[in-house]
Parts: structure tokens; C-alpha cells; sequence
């Protein structure tokens, strides 16, 4: 069962909840007992953040390869 993760805008808490997904949007009260929660980002635990993997690799522009500049004979 995922978790949500919600604020409380009322006292600025945050805090997790373990509920079915079709139950992901309902509203929450925060510990405290308020009502003005709103959701974060849901976490399924297994996202990944990315930033090690390089965006892409710099392409050859215009020429100058081995074989452009007579170096391969
Ligand atoms: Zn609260």
C-alpha cells in the first residue's frame, strides 16, 4: 500500500499517511486535528532522482572524425 505525504497548512506539520490509492486524493487531517492539508509528492519508495546519469553525450559536429583530418591514411 504507497504512502502520501501531506502538509498541514495550518501549523506547517508534515506528515505520512498509508492509505489505498483510491483513497490518495481524499482529504487528510494532520495529527493535530486540522483540515487544511494539502498532498506532496507521492513517494513509492523506489523512484529514483536521477543526476548521475549523464544527459547526453556531446555530439560530433562539422567533421574533424579520425578519418576527416588524413590521420587514418
Ligand atoms: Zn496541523
Amino acid at each position: 500500500m504507497p504512502s502520501y505525504a501531506f502538509r498541514c497548512r495550518e501549523c506547517g506539520d508534515t506528515f505520512e499517511l498509508t492509505r489505498p490509492m483510491a483513497e490518495s486524493s481524499a482529504p487528510a487531517a494532520c495529527p493535530a486535528g486540522h483540515s487544511d492539508t494539502v498532498k506532496l509528492l507521492t513517494t513509492f519508495g523506489t523512484i529514483k532522482g536521477g543526476g548521475a546519469v549523464p544527459a547526453s553525450a556531446p555530439a560530433p559536429s562539422g567533421g574533424g572524425g579520425c578519418c576527416g583530418g588524413g590521420c587514418c591514411g
